[in-house]
């Protein structure tokens, strides 16, 4: 069965715009002059549409984004009152809900970020309600779950944690990083197989709506590689999927023998290529917004703290070689330039005692780099997976990062421009739940360096912008490339999958501000419309 699709504006990375794409089955078989002039048995008039390839996510957490998704959505809420409303109405909506979790507000929308429990209490006061911050290192709660903690203004902060408290030493609602945070989230209904079957369902249905057909779940422990398993036999499994296994020092040894016998099982399934189970994630640092990223100078506002390194040099280096050597792609989690630093460093060593292999190692977010490691992305072949929807001066950079670590560093961030003259491959990721996992909205977010939909206003450190031509090859071809899923998708050309999204209005020829409002018309994966 040959389908030829024509009458519209096909754009893929560096082609010129072609009409035609004539398909077999689930693949392309020819495009542009060829495509029209060769037989077909059905034909789909596209009616002057301008199509991409499907968008691939190269950095996500889609278990954490479907998880989330199953509470009341309150991402992109700018007040405290519609946050208020969602979460009263998704409380109505679901009256036998135990315990309602949702996300992601932004905390910068209250001045210090301390949400206040009996603001939750005014919709929700009979079960516990727990909403969690889109840095994802806060919750907001109601009274109800602190009771349930049985915090108290006797409770302690817990080590590497805080609990935000009003004059009289009373918890007020907010806890801080993860050992705070478990106080509560320790007592909510555990996290099955069954419900992450249902988080991945949700995760894959929200991408596709986006125009999305393939992510990495760059956070995977057991428990979600056995949801994948079973999302992927159960057909709930419905975008390609790379996944990344979490390897922690001290314990990364124990794992290898795990990862490698999931890796077999995901081989082993029907259809080998839906999950790539290749990739092990490393963080070494934390975050800029928390004082935890690894900083080659102090930070401003703590002169004795230049953040943290969660790995120790010898420790990276023996786990990077270790599985390295069994062909699992690296993907480092590096926001401060030292820990950038680190991770090339690491990369660097065990390149010169492993054999040489096509390893495509990745260093993600890499907000801050140091002039002279910007040329070792391309010596060292490491992709830069940054955030596209990160690219602005947007209101946590303004309220924790700036007075962190100062207005010069501050603007250094994101240094898309530097990278691409020094030869360095960038792929994006969405870094979803964290942000939006919508491509659209993020697309020319690094282009004009201002908010989506912002126009006629002065962009952030405008000599990092690049084009939208750059940004969308980056959420296409060469996030296909470090998936390593570039022969089957992230280009319309022959040999690839037939995975594309149909758009109302050609990207190039609106204002960048107005390509987070364009529409999706349908989604085509493998040849099938799906959306
Ligand atoms: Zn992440």
């Amino acid at each position: 069965m040959r389908t030829l699709f024509h009458n519209a504006q096909f754009w893929s990375a560096g082609k010129d715009i072609f009409d035609g794409v004539l398909i077999e089955n689930e693949t392309i078989i020819a495009v542009g002059a060829k495509a029209l002039e060769s037989q077909f048995d059905e034909s789909i008039d596209l009616h002057g549409a301008f199509v991409t390839p499907a968008f691939l996510d190269g950095h996500a957490h889609p278990i954490f984004g479907g998880r989330e998704a199953a509470g009341p959505k309150i991402n992109g809420v700018n007040s405290l009152d519609e946050i208020l409303a969602k979460v009263d109405s998704f409380a109505r909506i679901n009256p036998d809900q135990p315990w309602i979790i949702g996300g992601a507000y932004e905390a910068a929308i209250i001045e210090g970020g301390d949400f206040d429990a009996q603001w939750l209490d005014s919709v929700v006061s009979d079960r516990p309600v727990v909403l969690h911050a889109v840095d994802h290192h806060t919750i907001w709660v109601n009274s109800k779950a602190l009771e349930l903690a049985s915090i108290t203004t006797a409770t302690q902060d817990p080590t590497g944690g805080t609990i935000a408290r009003r004059a009289n030493g009373a918890p007020k609602g907010t806890l801080r990083e993860p050992n705070a945070m478990a106080l509560v989230l320790n007592l909510a209904p555990a996290d099955s197989i069954e419900s992450d079957v249902q988080a991945i369902s949700r995760a894959c249905s929200a991408y596709l709506d986006s125009g999305v057909s393939a992510a990495i779940d760059s956070w995977v422990e057991k428990d979600m590689a056995q949801a994948y398993l079973a999302a992927a036999k159960s057909g709930e499994l419905t975008i390609a999927m790379n996944l990344s296994f979490l390897a922690s020092p001290g314990q990364w040894r124990e794992k290898i023998q795990e990862f490698n016998e999931l890796r077999q099982e995901f081989a082993a399934l029907p259809h080998p290529d839906l999950v790539k189970a290749n990739s092990i994630k490393f963080l070494a640092d934390g975050a800029l917004s928390a004082g935890t990223a690894a900083l080659m100078e102090p930070y401003l506002d703590n002169p004795a703290s230049s953040g943290i390194k969660i790995w120790g040099e010898d420790e990276l280096l023996d786990a990077l070689a270790a599985f390295d050597m069994l062909k699992f792609q690296i993907h480092i989690h590096a926001i401060g330039d030292a820990a950038v630093k680190q991770g090339l460093d690491a990369i660097e060593a065990m390149m010169r005692i492993n054999p040489r292999w096509d390893r495509r190692p990745v260093i993600v977010h890499a907000q801050l780099i140091c002039d002279e490691d910007l040329p070792r992305f391309k010596h060292l072949g490491v992709i830069a997976n940054i955030q596209p929807l990160w690219c602005y001066m947007d209101p946590m950079n303004k309220a924790l990062i700036l007075p962190r670590i100062g207005a010069q560093r501050n603007d250094l961030q994101y240094r898309l421009r530097s990278l691409i003259d020094h030869g360095a491959m960038i792929a994006f990721g969405s870094d979803w739940p964290v942000t939006s996992e919508i491509p659209l909205r993020a697309i020319a977010v690094p282009v004009n360096r201002l908010a989506p939909g912002i126009k006629d206003a002065d962009g952030w450190n405008r000599a990092e912008a690049i084009t939208l031509q750059e940004s969308l090859t980056f959420y296409t071809k060469t996030a296909a490339y470090q998936m390593f899923r570039e022969h089957e998708r992230g280009s319309l050309e022959v040999g690839k999958k037939a995975d594309f999204i149909v758009l109302e209005k050609n990207l190039f020829d609106i204002d960048p501000s107005e390509v987070s409002t364009v529409a999706i018309k349908a989604l085509y994966q493998n040849g099938v419309r799906t959306r």
